[in-house]
This record gives C-alpha cells, structure tokens and sequence, in this order.
C-alpha cells in the first residue's frame, strides 16, 4: 500500500492556462494582469486598504519591517511557537525579536506574556494565527493602542478565517499571507502583504518597488519614477501570479474540503481525548477556522515520537512542527526571552500534525483516522 503523505500540493487544472494567458500578454514581470487580480480578490476577501502580492510571505513580513520603521535596538514581540521568518524579517532590520510563550488551549501568543514583555523599545507585536485559529485580538488591539504599537498579523495559516465577524488579516496594521506550496492557496512560492493602515499604503508601493515611484508611474500619475526611500524587489512575477488565480478560482471548494477532512478528524478523536490518550485543538467559540492544519498532542515527547514512527509503519506520514525559536541558534543570537516560554516547549515536544490536503479523499482519510487509532490505544496498552 502506498504510504498517505503528509502534504500534497493541490493542482487545480487551470494553471497551466493562465500561465499562456499570461505570456501571451508578454508582460511577465510583477503586478500584471494576475498580480493585480489576485491582489484585488484578496483586498476584497479580507477587506483591506490594500493588497500586495509577493515573493513569498517571508518577503511580506520583511516590508512589514521596513513599513514598521523598526531600527537597529527596537524590539517586537513575536510567539516562540512560530515559524522562522516571523522573528527573522524583523532582525534583518537589527531590531530585537522578544519570544513570548503562547497560550495552553490555542497555542496562539499570551496576551498577558505580551503585556509583560513590553519596554521602553517595544514597537510592535507580531502575531501568529496558529492552524488558522485566531489569535485573541481585541486583548492583542486594545495592548497596542494603550501602547502606541503596531500590530501585525503573520496569517500564512489564515485563508480564509474569522474572528467573530471580521475576516483575519482585516485587524492588524498589516497583515501577510503565504502561497507556499504547503498552505491552503499555492503557486510554490508567493505570498501577500494586505494593509489595513490607509497612512502606509503609498509607503508600501514604494517599498515593493525597490524604494520608487513606479507604481505611480505606470498609473500615470507622475511623469517618471525616481528612488525615495528604502526597498526591495518584493514582486511576484505574472507567472507565478497566473498560477496563483487558477488556485484562487478554486478557494471556496479548497476550503470545504480541508474543513471537512479537520472535522473528520475531530470528531473521530474524541473518544481518545476522553480517554486521556491525546489532546485534539481548541477552536474558541468566536473563531472560524481555515482548515489549514490538524493537530494531537501527545501526553509526551517519547510518546509523540513512538506515534509519528508507529504511524510511518502503518503507512501513514505524520510530522512534527515548530521548534521554539528561543532555544535556536539564531534566535539566541538576535533575540531575548524575558519569561521562559514554558508551554511552547512542550507543545513543540508533544505536538504532532495529521496529512491534510486538498484531494486527500474519503478512504484515505478513513485510512488516517483508523491508524491513528490503532496507533494511539495499542501505544497506551504498551505503558
Ligand atoms: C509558511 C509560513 C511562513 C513563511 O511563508 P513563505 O511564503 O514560505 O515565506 C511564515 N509564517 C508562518 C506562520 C508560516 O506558516
């Protein structure tokens, strides 16, 4: 039997359409015909000021850095429990990552770890929407009004999902979105940078643009463009963008499904949760989640690491997720950490993430959910 992977990316069909579509315009490079459909979609599905496609979502948090005004000293507050590029896209700018721990039940950022953090070089939070569940929101906003922060929302797992009635990526200053390969929406590698501060879009332009006016150039609203300002080449090419609205066509479907495949997983576990044996995600009541990753956590390390190879041998591929940033290399180099972030450690020693994507299709996921199973109790019986 061939052995379920973790992740497969989902091609739509369309892609390779769009993609002559696009070559037929003969312009390929950035913010073409798909770049600025996709960016608008995105605009109107989140409900922003503006939207930014990107190389990828690390490049997006990276403008956010720039757009932030961080410099060398600042610091910004960022969960332990995340992926890399959310401490690093800020100490490329020399600022100060300072790893907070997340909270038990969501495994999202503590917003009292937050309000304990806070110095006199804070500037910013960075929060992270774990599996696409919500952060705490109104107590994250209403910490960095009282302080004068910016906040932004790394939502790579976060398309499309809710907090109450708002869309996330609508909240924060900024917010960024990943494509790649790996999350609901793909083209390999992309990403968005949407703005929800209507003062910093004309800053953000400039800033995907290598620091120029060219935006405003091909809208013919200068004459010629000019350097102003730092910046980068943050675009994403038309062919990447192609691909990219092929996958946007799809979202509603994609999402329905990995939603499905989430609540299969749910509701099959219950019992094992009841019975002690593995701890399913807690989805707050105002949350709306995307379906971007299922989660167990295992009662222990040594546990989490039987199961992940008991389930390879019952052809089932399994994988554990972030490391604690504080404990890294670079992040003892370029961060701090005022309080040990204590439960980040060991949600990153216990937790274990199920094959879910689009395409994955009753019977495997029946396969998944039966030797989990069977993984789970005869792994119990041998303790
Ligand atoms: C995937 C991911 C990123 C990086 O996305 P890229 O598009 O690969 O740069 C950043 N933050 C989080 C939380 C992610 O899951």
């Amino acid at each position: 039997m061939e052995e379920i992977p973790f992740n497969r990316p989902r091609l739509v069909g369309t892609e390779h359409r769009y993609i002559d579509e696009a070559l037929a315009t003969g312009k390929i490079s950035g913010n073409g015909v798909f770049g600025r459909r996709c960016a608008s979609w995105l605009r109107d599905k989140v409900g922003a000021s503006a939207a930014m496609i990107t190389p990828s979502c690390t490049a997006a948090l990276e403008m956010s850095g720039i757009l932030g005004r961080l410099e060398p000293g600042d610091e910004v507050i960022v969960p332990a429990f995340t992926f890399v590029s959310t401490a690093n896209a800020f100490a490329l700018r020399g600022a100060v990552p300072v790893f907070v721990d997340i909270d038990e039940a969501t495994l999202n950022i503590d917003p009292g770890a937050i309000e304990r953090a806070i110095t006199k070089r804070t500037r910013a939070i960075v929060v992270v929407h774990y599996a696409g569940i919500a952060c705490d929101m109104d107590a994250i906003m209403a910490i960095a009004s009282r302080h004068g922060l910016i906040v932004i929302e790394d939502a790579a797992h976060a398309l499309p999902a809710w907090y109450g009635d708002r869309p996330l990526g609508s909240i924060g200053h900024l917010s960024t979105f990943s494509f790649h390969e790996t999350k609901n929406l793909q083209c390999g590698e992309g990403g968005a940078l949407l703005v929800n501060d209507p003062e910093l879009v004309q800053r953000a332009e400039i800033v995907q643009e290598k620091g120029t006016n060219r935006s405003r150039f091909f809208r013919g609203e200068v004459d010629k463009y000019t350097w102003l300002d730092i910046g980068s080449s943050y675009l994403l090419s038309e062919v990447g963008a192609a691909f990219l609205w092929a996958q946007i066509e799809y979202a509603d479907a994609i999402t329905a499904e990995r939603v499905g495949i989430w609540e299969r997983y749910y509701e099959a576990f219950a019992e094992l949760e009841d019975a002690g044996l593995v701890r399913r995600p807690v989805v707050p009541a105002e949350c709306r989640h995307s379906g971007h990753l299922f989660y167990l956590l295992l009662p222990s390390a040594d546990e989490r690491d039987d199961f992940i190879r008991d389930l390879r041998r019952a052809g089932v591929h399994s994988v554990f997720h972030y490391l604690p940033l504080n404990l890294s290399p670079g992040g003892r180099r370029f961060g701090r950490e005022p309080e040990r972030p204590v439960v980040t450690e060991s949600v990153s020693d216990r937790l274990v993430r199920l094959p879910l994507w689009s395409g994955l299709g009753e019977e495997r996921t029946e396969q998944v959910v039966d030797a989990v199973r069977s993984v789970v109790t005869s792994g119990a019986l041998r303790r």
